[in-house]
């Protein structure tokens, strides 16, 4: 899959900006494999509108929202246009049937489409689009399936909402419980359980759901990629290897509330001093291990121009190669955190908010799909590492699990500069198909 980054580009956050005619895909080198696109144009246009913020050009899809529902009804309606058996689950993901589940030994593949605030178009819709153009190709192909089918829509998969990521899988797979769950709230007070319930969805039943992940035999999850590794390679397509261990840790500092006019400074317990002193303290700690650390989101009180703070809290995102080195990062960044509060007078408090431990992609699985690809396209396929969390990584802990990452130029995600060519997305839909074909033949 070595090929040069001369895909047509496409517009940001989308492949139809505005105020010019839509790009369409370009012929794919092997004139067998030209215009597949169409049907993942048309999908890909349906989908692009659903959540975006007019002014930001981001996606505000979050779970249980209109946006999420209108993203909702869309997957439900490709699933009928292609005649599969849709139904939701106890956690609220959407599943496309193609033969039946009951057979066991199913083949999934999808993803989510649900965003972070003002996210980009390819985190997540470009997986289950993908599938769904993969599930075309492989008709347009004669394959005859001998295992069942699967398309997947994760719910709440960016955890923007509610602060958690991967909560439809989590609680899937039993790694978050439904009481656990059911006390997860979001900014406006508004618990889990009343949000699925405003949703049309029962949240009596949520919880774990073993016998769904036993009918599953293999999930592979494709995604655009999230760094720039592939673009680096002068590769279109790639194949994971882990996924780096990370967590969220939220730092709580409570200082005084006061005047900013007439407080002198040496009377002040400013807890937006210690907090400021920690960020700078991550980036020092996650340099030197290679490891990245992010305050990527603050809550002040009073949060008024002219007022001292009384408490700042900050939400520390850490992810490293492996365990060792992601709790030196933490620890020392705690570290620091309390040695500055101290400084200031400032009351600290660290509490562990959640963590997913490093996931190694099943091998055999990995083996399997480097072995398919490379024999479609006679290139050895890289295999990466990826410091973003996935709703794969959450099964892969149950279920044989693989995913395939798709070119990003920019590395840039969680942005709405977050994209790929159409050139690779199509590269993308063709090498799912031929894994979901190989896959089949197993
Ligand atoms: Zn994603």
């Amino acid at each position: 899959m070595s090929e040069g980054n001369g895909g047509s580009p496409v517009g940001t956050g989308g492949w139809s900006p505005p105020s010019t005619a839509p790009t369409r895909p370009a012929a794919l080198p092997g004139g067998a494999r030209a215009g597949r696109g169409d049907g993942f144009h048309a999908m890909w246009s349906q989908l692009l509108p659903i959540g975006r913020d007019a002014g930001s050009g981001g996606y505000r899809r979050f779970a249980w929202t209109r946006a999420d529902s209108d993203c909702r009804a869309w997957f439900e309606e490709q699933a009928r246009s292609r005649r599969l058996a849709c139904e939701v689950d106890r956690n609220g993901n959407q599943w496309a049937w193609l033969g039946d589940p009951a057979r066991g030994n199913a083949v999934v593949t999808g993803s989510h489409l649900d965003s972070v605030p003002d996210g980009g178009a390819f985190d997540g819709p470009l997986g289950v689009v993908s599938a769904f153009a993969a599930l075309d190709e492989l008709r347009r192909r004669g394959v005859p399936l001998t295992r069942p089918l699967g398309i997947v829509n994760f719910g709440d998969e960016e955890g923007a909402r509610f602060g958690l990521a991967c909560v439809g899988s989590r609680l899937t797979a039993g790694v978050l419980t439904a009481g656990q769950a059911r006390r997860l709230t979001d900014a406006d007070g508004v618990t889990l359980p009343r949000a699925m319930e405003a949703a049309g969805y029962d949240p009596d039943a949520i919880g774990a759901d073993p016998g769904r992940l036993d009918r599953i035999g293999a999930f592979v999850e494709l995604h655009v990629e999230q760094g720039r590794a592939l673009d680096l390679s002068g590769d279109r397509i790639g194949i994971a290897s882990a996924i780096w261990p990370h967590g969220r840790w939220r730092f709580d500092f409570r200082g005084e509330a006061n005047h900013a006019g007439t407080t002198r400074l040496a009377d002040r317990r400013d807890p937006m001093l210690p907090y400021a002193e920690t960020v700078l303290a991550a980036r020092i700690e996650a340099e030197p291990a290679g490891a990245v650390a992010t305050f990527g989101k603050i809550a002040v009180e009073p949060n008024g121009v002219n007022a001292i703070p009384s408490l700042v809290r900050g939400w520390l995102d850490s992810r490293a190669a492996d365990q060792e080195r992601l709790d030196a990062v933490v620890a020392g960044v705690e570290q620091a955190a309390r040695a500055r509060a101290a400084a200031h007078g400032v009351h600290l408090d660290v509490e562990r908010e959640s963590f997913t431990p490093v996931v190694e992609f099943d091998h055999a699985l990995r083996d399997e799909l480097a072995g398919i690809l490379g024999s479609e396209t006679g290139i050895e396929v890289p295999v990466l590492g990826t410091g973003a969390g996935h709703d794969a990584g959450i099964l892969s802990g149950r279920v044989p699990t693989a995913m395939l990452f798709v070119r990003n130029p920019t590395g840039v995600s969680h942005s709405p500069a977050e994209y790929a060519t159409e050139d690779d997305c199509v590269a993308g839909v063709l090498a799912l198909a031929d894994v979901l074909e190989g896959l089949s033949r197993t």
